[in-house]
């Protein structure tokens, strides 16, 4: 598919009414399905948390969504009640949790459209990326007897950087160890 005709098809895949205000009112109303039908408290930290994790684009870390709400949304909230809010969102299927090689990151659920990343086991950095072809596949996938909230998928391996990296290291290592063997 060429890239313009692909980008259309995902512009589609949206509807026009979900604008910014819209995602926000749509995933709070579910968290509060989500908070009665588990009877649980609705506190205010529980929605200015699930607004601070919808503002962000693409995925982040516990401490940068901290630095948001201190310094940004100026809300003030500790680190551990943070941690245990942003995990109960991951159990209502509000965000997705990117289980790093070394960390977690957390990312906002964006309607059913899958989700491509390519991970670094070595520095654990994410990237999404797209391919239509994959898209068409997963989206045909079908499961019996469930019911996907999303659909991620991962490749995993090695990112140019640290390609570079590790043979530069190589190199260096190459050469001092002739260097060794000449004396
Ligand atoms: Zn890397």
């Amino acid at each position: 598919m060429h890239k313009k005709d692909y980008l259309c098809e995902v512009k589609r895949s949206i509807p026009r009414f979900m604008n910014a205000n819209n995602i926000q009112n749509i995933v709070c109303d579910k968290l509060t399905e989500y908070l009665e039908s588990n009877g649980m408290r609705k506190t205010p930290e529980r929605y200015e948390i699930l607004k601070a994790c919808y503002s962000i684009q693409g995925s982040f870390t516990i401490e940068m969504l901290l630095q948001k709400m201190t310094n940004e949304i100026k809300f003030q909230v500790s680190r551990a009640t943070l941690y245990n809010n942003v995990e109960l969102l991951v159990q209502a299927s509000l965000l997705m949790k990117h289980q790093l090689p070394h960390a977690c990151q957390f990312e906002r659920i964006d309607g059913k459209r899958t989700k491509c990343y390519r991970i670094c086991s070595q520095c654990s950095s994410i990237k999404e990326f797209h391919n239509a072809t994959l898209d068409k596949a997963i989206e045909g996938l079908s499961t019996t007897r469930f019911t996907p909230s999303h659909k991620t998928f991962y490749i995993y391996g090695i990112c140019n950087k640290c390609e570079t990296a590790n043979s530069r290291k190589q190199k260096k290592h190459n050469t001092e160890k002739k260097r060794n063997e000449k004396r």
